[in-house]
Parts: structure tokens; sequence; C-alpha cells
């Protein structure tokens, strides 16, 4: 994506220090095991991880948390969702979001992860996207979360929080994710989505980022402003 300039569209800042912020953060927050909350007691299982995330598309994590331990209390692995029946994995999911539509993607995907990939979730990012309901996000958190890879997940809170301090200024999280891979050292990838998650649910919220209680404020282009913003954009 980079242009002929050697530009990369999208990047506002050049050498943005990255490991300070995140080491700054990862202070703040006395991160010690960092993963998300819906994720924390999911192990580090592939298929958990992976369904766990489907179910968590437009949901609060302290929802899908409980929705995600009792469907895995009932069907524990991927063949056990292949084999059951949609209604009832859509009447055990119904405080979520699109429970009907992610009851079937995640039947749907179980049945692909068993009869394609012999019970496992796929480790290539291409085939995890060939999943139902398995965008870009959703593949890389299984990247990061399950198999411990270099990857960038890019939710709201990473895509909103990149524009705030001033390093992106991108329309989609797809493109945030893009430029992020430019601008991130790879050694610092896997801890862009659970610091910034964080830093999204506790201090810089969607509506009202509290600027200064911020750690990062310095670093940030919105904080450095003087003013916190009413409502972060975008
Ligand atoms: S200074 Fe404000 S806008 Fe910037 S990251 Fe911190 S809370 Fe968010």
């Amino acid at each position: 994506m980079k242009e002929a300039s050697g530009r990369i569209p999208g990047l506002l800042r050049d050498k943005y220090p990255w490991g300070k912020v995140l080491g700054l953060l990862a202070r703040h927050y006395e991160v010690g095991d960092w993963r998300v909350p819906y994720l924390n007691a999911s192990s580090t299982d592939p298929f958990r991880v992976l369904v766990s995330t489907i179910l968590s598309q437009r949901t609060r994590d302290e929802v899908t948390h409980g929705v995600a331990e009792s469907l895995f209390e009932r069907y524990p692995t991927a063949a056990a969702l292949a084999g059951a029946r949609e209604a009832d994995i859509a009447r055990r999911i119904r405080r979520i979001g699109f429970s009907r539509a992610k009851a079937k993607a995640i039947r749907a995907a179980c049945r692909e992860i068993v009869d394609r990939y012999g019970g496992n979730v796929p480790t290539d990012v291409d085939q995890l996207l060939e999943l139902p309901m398995v965008g870009r996000k959703t593949a890389n958190c299984v990247l990061v979360y399950a198999y411990d890879t270099p990857a960038i997940p890019v939710d709201t809170h990473v895509h909103r929080i990149s524009h705030l301090l001033g390093v992106t200024e991108t329309r989609t999280p797809e493109e945030t994710e893009e430029v992020l891979r430019h601008s991130v050292p790879r050694s610092l990838w896997k801890a862009v989505n659970p610091l910034l998650v964080q830093h999204g649910q506790n201090i810089c919220r969607p509506t009202g980022p509290r600027c200064d209680e911020c750690p990062v404020q310095r670093y940030c282009a919105t904080g450095t402003r003087g003013r916190p913003a009413k409502r972060a954009a975008p």
C-alpha cells in the first residue's frame, strides 16, 4: 500500500514512540494477563477464542463472557458444536445481539473446522477468513490470543484511539490495521489490541475521554491540544 513517494496513505506520524506508549499503558493497567476480559476464562484454546470473538461482535464483554462460558459448558469442542441443533445454540446465546445469525455462523464454522481441518482451528489467516462471520479482527484475535502470533486485531477502540493519538487518518478498521502494521514494530503487534482496548474501556472512553488522567497524554495529539475531546472521533 506504499505510494511511489514512500508515503503510507493514512499514516500521519512517522516514527511514533509505540514502545513508550504501550509500556506506559502496560504499567498503568498493571497488566499481568493482558488478554481482554471476555477471553480471560477461555484459556488459549483456539476453538474458544474463535467462538468467543464471534459472540463478542457488537456485544458488551460482560455479556459475552457469561454466554460463552455457559455455551462451552454444554458444547466444549468444535465437534460438539458442529453436531448441535442451531435452535439450541440460538437459545443459549439469546442474551447477545444477532443471536440467530451468530448461532448459524458458529455451527457452520465448527462444521468446517471438523470437516476440513480435523477439528483444529486453522492457524492461517486466509483459511480463518473463509469461515462464516470471521473478518480480519476475529482472525487476528485467534492469531494473537490463541496462537501467540504477531497480529493487530483492530476493533472500535483500536481504530478510534489510533486516530486520537494522531497516528492514523483512516476510514475503516481494516485500513487502520494496514497502517498500524507499518507504524508499530512487529515485536509490539501483540500488545496493541489488549492495551488499547483496556484504555478505551477505562480512560480513553468513546464519550468523554479523561485526558487529565491519561498516562500517555504527552504522546497524544488530542491530549496535547490542551482540552479533552468531548466526543472522541471517529
Ligand atoms: S490523552 Fe485523551 S484522547 Fe489521548 S489517549 Fe489519552 S485519554 Fe485518549
